[in-house]
């Protein structure tokens, strides 16, 4: 590593850049080890021990498991005197039969390095930089809302990440969504000797997979219903007993998508009395909250991504991203969850092409000049006080954007991240 000594009370971007530099063939063998070793939501050992080995080997003192996840951890650099909390989040799951087709390994591997950066470049920081090892973001984990109940962001001031993508993003809305299972009780019969003697669970999903079709020209343009049928029946000739949907519901508001859910339920009863069966609706995991992109900390970022020559804009407040559960920590505290590209334009994500492209040099290129933006922020944070009110002041309506919507007001379940 080169020998640099901070001569300003915040590292330059060129000082930053050159510990990054120097991190970097830890950071591609990290990225690369947990590309080739996917894991499923809370099953990310491999990842955690990879992350948390190299915090602890750059003077982090670890946390491990944290929050009651055990792949979850929280790696700590204490500064020299007080300021303020910084964390810096890693995802690292992936996706069942596409494997790292979100790129987590990406994201884990560049948050670790950015705050190992800032770290190396700032040693005797005031305040505290955070890397939170933040699992089961996919598949409805919700890893950080269950952390965020857990106290574990209780002390943070701000949180930062990034996450790869076709294009470059400094934010993009992200829907709220609850994730339901729809579950249906019928009673069982010879399907041909004596149907009459049975009530057909699965007659209850297609009625009211019917029934949802129906609703769709009445539901704002915005919102978004879609499931798969997770339990068809068991055999073709007994008549199905047990049959049931898993659902999304999305729509740009927490409040709308619980609205909606109210709805879905209503049609779910309509189906089970058109069938003479019973249903139960239940949430497999906690509500996605809409995300709030804090733009001062966006621009910020973007400012040493564009120095680094990565042309980077905003996102259209019309197209939004799927949903994260980044979504419910930015109702707690400014956030940022900028995007920057990995893949050729137009490379869906969640596919084997973005599987691919996360494991290219390209893709680790541009994951150091996230990684060198996000240690810009978490720097800036730490040594410049008005940053800090500036983001506090955009989070609690104080200093309005445009791009963002007025912030709701939060239930106290809500404020503890529920
Ligand atoms: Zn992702
Ligand atoms: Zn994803």
């Amino acid at each position: 590593m080169p020998a640099i000594t901070p001569t300003s009370p915040t590292p330059s971007l060129e000082m930053l850049t050159a510990q990054l530099t120097a991190l970097r063939p830890r950071m591609d063998a990290v990225s690369l080890a947990i590309h080739a070793c996917p894991e499923l939501k809370f099953a990310e050992f491999h990842a955690q021990a990879l992350l948390s080995g190299w915090l602890a080997e750059a003077g982090f003192s670890l946390l491990l498991p944290a929050g009651g996840l055990s792949t979850a951890f929280v790696a700590t650099h204490t500064g020299s005197r007080p300021g303020p909390c910084v964390a810096v989040l890693a995802e690292y799951d992936a996706l069942p039969g596409i494997g790292h087709g979100c790129g987590h390994n990406l994201i884990g591997a560049g948050a670790a390095a950015a705050a190992i950066a800032v770290a190396r470049a700032l040693p005797d920081h005031p305040g505290t930089v955070l890397l939170v090892g933040t699992p089961g973001e996919e598949m409805g984990g919700a890893g950080k809302v269950r952390l965020a109940a857990a106290g574990v962001f209780d002390d943070v001031d701000a949180a930062v990440m990034f996450h790869p993508g076709d294009h470059s993003l400094t934010g993009r809305p992200g829907l709220a969504a609850a994730h339901l299972r729809v579950a249906f009780t019928g009673l069982s019969a010879h399907a041909a000797v004596s149907p009459w003697r049975g009530r057909s669970a699965l007659a209850g999903v297609q009625v009211f997979l019917t029934a949802l079709d129906a609703l769709r020209q009445f539901i704002p343009p915005t919102a978004r219903v879609h499931g798969v049928v997770s339990d068809g029946g068991q055999a073709p000739n007994v008549v199905p007993a047990h049959a049931a949907v898993d659902l999304y519901v999305r729509d740009r508001t927490a409040v709308s998508a619980r609205e909606l859910v109210g709805r879905v339920r209503q049609a779910a009863a309509g189906a089970a009395l058109a069938t003479g069966t019973e249903v139960d609706v239940s949430e497999t995991g906690p509500l996605y909250e809409e995300r709030r992109n804090n733009t001062v900390l966006a621009e910020r970022f973007a400012t040493a991504v564009r120095a680094l020559g990565v042309e980077i804009a905003p996102g259209d407040p019309d197209s939004p991203a799927g949903s994260s559960d980044i979504g419910n920590l930015s109702q707690l505290m400014p956030v940022i969850h900028p995007y920057i590209q990995v893949a050729e334009t137009g490379t869906p994500g969640h596919s084997d092409a973005m599987r691919e492209a996360a494991a290219t040099p390209f893709a680790h290129d541009r994951t150091q000049v996230a990684a060198a933006g996000l240690a810009r922020v978490v720097a800036d944070l730490l040594t410049e006080p008005e940053l800090l009110t500036a983001a506090r002041e955009e989070f609690t309506g104080a200093r309005q954007d445009p791009r963002q919507e007025p912030r709701r007001e939060l239930s106290g379940a809500a404020q503890h991240g529920r």
